[in-house]
Parts: C-alpha cells; structure tokens; sequence
C-alpha cells in the first residue's frame, strides 16, 4: 500500500528543530516531499534535510525569515520550482518571550506579533496562489490560545488566539476548492524554547492531565493526520494535543 501522503508536497515553517522538525520528518516519513524555512540554524536544517533524505525521502531547506513577505513568497516558489506543486503549508514559526506584560517592551510585542500572526497571514497567502485543490493550510496554534493557566505569557497567547479565528475565518473562504483549514495546539511540548526541565516547566507539567511534558513527534502524529486524505471532512477546527492541560 502507498504511504498515506505519497505524491503530496509540503511546505513547514520554521522546520529546522523542535516541533516543525518533527513534522517535517514526520510528513516525509508519510511520503511527502518537504521543504522547511529557517531563519539562523542553517546547520540544523541541513541536518533535517540529511535526516529525511537518509530515511529515503525527499527534502530541501530554504532561509526564509518568516517575517519578510518577500522572502517567504520566495520560498513558496522555491518549493513549487523543486517539486512541482504544493499541497499542504503548516505554518509552525512561531515564538514566545515570556515576561510581565507590564514590562514588555515594544520591540518584543511587534517581534512576537509579526512572526506569530502576521507571518501566518503572509505565508498563507503566498501558499493559497500556488495551493492545488484539495490541499491544506495547518497551522500551530497553542493550547493557551484558548486557556491560560500560567502568568507570562499575555501577548503570546493573544496572538495564538488570533490563529484560532484566521483559521476558522479562512475555512468559509477556500471551501469550494476543497482546501482545509485548521489549527492545532500544542500544551507544553519539550523544545528548546519550552525545555521541560526548569523553574518554568515545574507548573506547565503539573497543568496536564498525564503529568509530563509531550513530544515534538506527538505533534507531529496530528499534523500528519490533518494533512491526510482521511482528514478531508475536518476544516476550521481548533484541535488540541495538550497532554489534558485544558480539560
Ligand atoms: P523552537 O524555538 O524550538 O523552534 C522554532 C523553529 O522556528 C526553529 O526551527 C527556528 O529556526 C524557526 N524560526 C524561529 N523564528 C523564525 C523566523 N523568524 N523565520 C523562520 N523560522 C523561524 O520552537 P517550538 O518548536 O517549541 O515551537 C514551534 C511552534 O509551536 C511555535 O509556533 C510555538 O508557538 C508553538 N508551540 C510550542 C509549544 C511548546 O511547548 N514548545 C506549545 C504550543 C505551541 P531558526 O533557528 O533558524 O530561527
């Protein structure tokens, strides 16, 4: 039997670690050729890249600020030049600075705002003129897009849950050309910007249900289904894969 994304191409932001390396790896593991963003970790995305292509699959790393317009529609036609169309875009580029809202400055609530929303909205728009019928927009949003258990983190979460309503907005306009749209949130998942060791993953672990962090690949697994064929019938959903942290 076919794998369940052969013949499928992917575009994931940000895909040089943590989340969006896994799917990325993940995707292709399911038979989609990849191309992931990053903006610094050249070497780390080089080793993604090394890593898919070792397991037998196909991928290629594009520097691409998530930020720069210019540069994302770039990488959207780099992607569709390599493999001959796109099908599914996981917006994963993402960041948190967490602190007292209070004490935030300005620079770090536009830094925040315009990967975590305005990015999403760039990358979207560049994905949907090259997107074939059918495809899929992902995007990671976070389980405190929806509920907050934790102080520090108030413009993170405000942007996360600006995701929640492009998705669910987005879904009634790309309907009829069979494109989904959806969101899923993560709770506390072990990366180098949520590391689960730490004063700061003491409360994070002690909100879920299962009482431990989750894995890159945990999400990954999800992704991996939204992106799917089987999922076809799932659009403007906010899917959560929180460890039980909003239940
Ligand atoms: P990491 O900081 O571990 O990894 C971020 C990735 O995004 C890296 O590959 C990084 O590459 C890339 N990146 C960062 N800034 C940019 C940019 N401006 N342009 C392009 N790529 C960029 O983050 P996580 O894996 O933890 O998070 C991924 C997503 O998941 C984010 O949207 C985050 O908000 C979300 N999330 C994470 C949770 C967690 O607990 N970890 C929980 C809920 C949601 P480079 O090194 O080149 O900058």
């Amino acid at each position: 039997m076919s794998k369940k994304l052969e013949g499928k191409t992917a575009l994931v932001t940000g895909g040089s670690r943590g989340i969006g390396a896994a799917i990325a790896r993940r995707l292709a593991a399911d038979g989609a050729q990849v191309a992931i963003t990053y903006s610094r970790g050249a070497d780390a995305a080089a080793s993604v890249v090394k890593g898919i292509e070792g397991a037998g699959g196909k991928a290629i790393a594009i520097q691409a600020d998530a930020t720069d317009r210019k540069a994302v529609q770039a990488a959207v036609e780099k992607t569709v030049n390599t493999f001959g169309k796109l099908d599914v875009l996981v917006n994963n580029a993402g960041t948190a600075i967490p602190k007292k809202f209070e004490e935030t400055t300005l620079e770090e609530l536009d830094q925040v705002i315009n990967l975590n929303i305005r990015g999403v909205f760039i990358a979207t728009q560049a994905a949907l003129k090259q997107m074939n019928d059918g495809g899929r927009i992902i995007s990671i949003g976070s389980s405190v897009g929806e509920r907050m258990m934790t102080p520090g983190l108030v413009p993170y979460s405000a942007t996360k849950a600006a995701i929640r309503m492009f998705t669910q907005g987005l879904s009634r306009e790309v309907g009829d050309r069979g494109i989904t749209v959806n969101n899923v949130q993560p709770g506390p998942i072990d990366t180098d910007l949520n590391p689960a060791s730490g004063d700061w993953a003491t409360p994070q672990k002690a909100a879920t249900a299962l009482n431990r962090y989750g894995k890159a690949e945990e999400v990954a697994a999800l992704v991996a289904f939204v992106a799917s064929r089987e999922a076809s019938y799932i659009t403007g959903a906010n899917l959560t894969v929180d460890g039980g942290t909003n239940a």
